[in-house]
């Protein structure tokens, strides 16, 4: 019954007869319930219609539904202009400058309208397009057909458009085929492609981690030549795509794809080092492993955990560095810490939200080594103690320290009150202890 129905939407009389008719394709062969699509999206594309415009659910919504995944967010396709599309909807706002488009918030779900993109041609205003020499394309503001939008979209997979209307999907270059014959493959020139925008080699690698399709020969062929592209992509750019890669609930994968593309080099320092140590790559290993299984289970994943794992084995070195340099190991620490963190962010930003949380769980973890006086107590009321202790049991875990720590924390946090005292370790370097008491004033500023 499914070969039927899959032989109905490939039946080669079905086919466009020139690419520029998309393949049509009905209720009954893409299986899509208008109930699978997020009331917003309905509204807004009904919204459009009704103003006399076009509304389309459009790219990894659609197809995510047609490969039977349940969609994280739906992206509405239109000919309606920024502005017009600002007008039909009271609660909606116009944003991004490199790549305008519009917000449409209902309730608390917004919906991202994007105008049909156009071919970029050589007299188009500067304020619209803006290519570099090496065929980087900067900003993209140059409307056009559907057609002319659908060739600009990155993969067959992700040029499909469906009409709620009609409930059909609209296949402009065999996406509905290739996503059966599980392939993601590149629309137009790979080089081209690749060329006017190098994310889309890491997108190539994260939606073949993520969807389980295999990226197709062709579109494979120049991703490690090209890798070095990377290095021009805007660290902002690169920290949303890493953010996103990481959390697919695919990480080790995706990890895995991009060091046998050669992708990862300079791309976070962290993992050319990192992934080069065994201590330092069974961490990473290890904490991506988990962070996998998190989302699977559909918990969610701390961004600021993850990265503050990934860059540990660069913070224990420059640690190491500065206690060699006779600094005291708290300051050291601090050093360190914001040394790596400045390195990083030349190549990738990580959003200062994520980097104050990173440095809490870090400055924590020599606080897990003094388990005498008041010391555990203290540490134990702190606000971020389970994502301190999290990390301090992967350290266990990757070898980096003896998992007596961490089964002493295990303990502790769950003893009475007479097991907690018996517990604790003797103070046994009062002298030393109480000349540091100042210093942890200010340490703990940072903690
Ligand atoms: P995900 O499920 O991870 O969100 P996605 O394909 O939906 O994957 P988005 O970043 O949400 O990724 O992009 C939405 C759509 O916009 C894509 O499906 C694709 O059609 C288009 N698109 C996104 N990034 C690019 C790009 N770099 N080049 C060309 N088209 C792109
Ligand atoms: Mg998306």
């Amino acid at each position: 019954m499914i070969k039927r129905l899959l032989q109905r939407v490939f039946k080669p009389s079905k086919k466009p007869a020139s690419p520029h008719q998309p393949q049509r394709i009905q209720r009954k062969s893409h299986g899509i319930r208008k109930d699978q699509i997020s009331q917003a999206a309905l509204k807004t594309c009904e919204g459009l219609q009704k103003a006399g415009y076009e509304g389309y659910v459009v790219g990894g919504a659609v197809r995510d539904l047609l490969m039977g995944f349940k969609p994280k967010d739906f992206d509405v396709a239109t000919n309606a202009t920024p502005e017009q599309v600002n007008k039909v909807f009271r609660r909606s706002r116009i944003i991004g400058r490199r790549f305008r488009i519009v917000h449409v918030l209902w309730g608390n779900e917004t919906i991202e309208v994007t105008t049909f993109r156009g071919h970029h041609q050589n007299e188009s205003s500067a304020d619209d397009a803006a290519v570099t020499d090496s065929g980087r394309i900067l900003r993209d503001n140059i409307f056009g057909s559907m057609e002319e939008d659908a060739a600009r979209r990155d993969f067959t997979a992700n040029a499909l458009y469906y009409d709620p209307a009609r409930e059909e999907v609209l296949d402009f270059h065999h996406g509905v085929a290739d996503i059966k014959a599980n392939l993601l493959r590149i629309i137009g020139e790979p080089k081209t492609r690749y060329r006017e925008d190098p994310v889309r080699l890491l997108r190539a690698v994260r939606l073949s981690a993520k969807l389980g399709l295999k990226i197709e020969a062709a579109t494979q062929k120049p991703i490690s030549e090209l890798a070095d592209l990377l290095q021009d992509v805007s660290p902002s750019r690169l920290f949303d795509e890493m953010l996103k890669l990481f959390l697919s609930g695919h990480a080790m994968e995706s990890i895995n794809a991009l060091r046998a593309q050669h992708l990862h080099h300079g791309l976070l320092p962290l993992l050319d080092v990192v992934l080069e140590q065994p201590l330092g790559e069974r961490f990473v290993m290890l904490s991506l492993e988990n962070t996998d299984r998190r989302i699977e289970s559909g918990k969610s994943s701390n961004p600021s955990f993850l990265f503050a794992t990934l860059l540990w084995h660069e913070v224990l070195v420059a640690w190491k560095k500065f206690k060699d340099q006779g600094e005291h190991p708290i300051p050291a620490l601090h050093l360190a810490m914001n040394q790596v963190i400045d390195i990083q962010a030349g190549k990738l930003a990580i959003h200062n939200r994520y980097v104050s949380t990173m440095k809490e769980i870090w400055s924590m973890q020599p606080r897990f080594e003094q388990r005498a006086g008041k010391r555990p107590y203290a540490l134990l009321t702190h606000p971020r103690y389970r994502a301190g202790y999290d990390f301090l049991l992967l350290r266990c875990e990757s070898g980096e320290i003896s998992q007596e720590l961490g089964d002493w924390w295990t303990e502790f946090a769950d003893a009475s009150t007479e097991r907690r005292t018996q517990m604790l370790l003797p103070d046994n370097a009062p002298k030393k202890r109480r000349r540091r008491k100042r210093k942890p004033a200010a340490a703990q500023q940072h903690a």
